[in-house]
């Protein structure tokens, strides 16, 4: 089955296996009742959900696409890097993913620390219980500053503590985006940009950092994001274009409390686009 010829995809999700809340199986199972044909993956730094994935995918005759979401840097910002298609048993890649493990559980201890000094002891342990690997990210942290009562949601914790420049953020020495797009590529994958319209850089920086994607041998962008507006779909699919990127869908879905965003549900590809469909191979049992 040739991926570009299914209708409803979406190239950008997460389970249990990073910071999402449905399992692996659970995901797959609420991405057909979403009427979905075709999904891909997308754990932060983890390809450890992918196994459990595919099996459901296969019992559900849908196409699974094996990604990741690379957590890397460009000029001193956290950029994400999205890898479809990869070889996930790859040796070198998995090495490149623990090493990411261990930034992200000195990171997630330093968070501790910080909320320690705040007057909140303890967080960083409870957040581990419900990690992966028990090793937190931000949204366990948000969820156990909720559940401990000292914040009103997640949208608060970050705001409040763990957002860029708040008081529990911890600056993070993520691989450069060329590196992390060599680490795709090594492992077969598509690298493509995640969510540019989220970075809140100037169009002209944008542009900057879209050409450096490229130049380090980017495949693609995401265009159609659930979060961009009709305005930034035009922009990106114009740099999609001009830089001769494909382009990717994706909802970055995360799970039911978040209602805003749903499986699938995205702004269509612009015609202009070639659709990242046409790089891609669904993932066998
Ligand atoms: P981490 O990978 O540990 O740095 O956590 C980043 C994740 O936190 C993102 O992938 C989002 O899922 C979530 N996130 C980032 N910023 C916010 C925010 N302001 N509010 C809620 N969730 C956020
Ligand atoms: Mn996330
Ligand atoms: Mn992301
Ligand atoms: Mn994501």
């Amino acid at each position: 089955m040739s991926l570009t010829q299914l209708d409803q995809v979406d190239w950008h999700t997460h389970s249990t296996q990073s910071d999402g809340e449905l399992s692996p199986s659970q995901l797959m199972q609420a991405a057909q009742q979403a009427g979905l044909q075709g999904l891909a993956l997308t754990d932060h730094d983890s390809v450890s959900g992918l196994q459990e994935a595919a099996e459901m995918a296969e019992s559900l005759n849908m196409a699974l696409v094996a990604g990741v979401e690379i957590s890397s840097c460009w000029i001193n910002q956290d950029i994400h890097i999205v890898g479809l298609g990869v070889n996930h048993s790859d040796t070198a890649f998995q090495a490149n993913l623990a090493s990411q493990m261990a930034r992200r559980e000195e990171r997630a201890k330093a968070i501790g620390q910080r909320l320690a000094k705040l007057g909140y002891s303890g967080i960083y342990e409870k957040a581990a219980e419900s990690a992966p690997q028990r090793i937190p990210a931000r949204p366990h942290f948000a969820q156990t500053l909720v559940d401990e009562g000292i914040c009103k949601d997640k949208k608060q914790a970050f705001h409040k503590y763990l957002a860029v420049s708040k008081p529990a953020y911890v600056k993070t020495d993520w691989p450069s985006i060329e590196e992390s797009a060599e680490w795709i590529v090594k492992a077969g994958g598509v690298p493509v940009l995640a969510h540019p319209g989220r970075y809140k850089l100037t169009r002209a920086k944008l542009e900057r950092l879209i050409a450096a994607f490229a130049e380090a041998g980017g495949r693609a962008i995401e265009v159609s994001v659930a979060t961009h507006s009709p305005e930034v779909v035009q922009q990106l699919a114009d740099f999609s274009v001009k830089f001769n990127l494909y382009a990717s869908q994706g909802s970055d879905y995360h799970g039911p409390s978040m209602p805003w965003v749903q499986l699938g549900r995205m702004p269509p590809l612009p015609s202009r686009c070639r659709p990242v469909a046409e790089l891609l191979e669904p993932l066998g049992v």
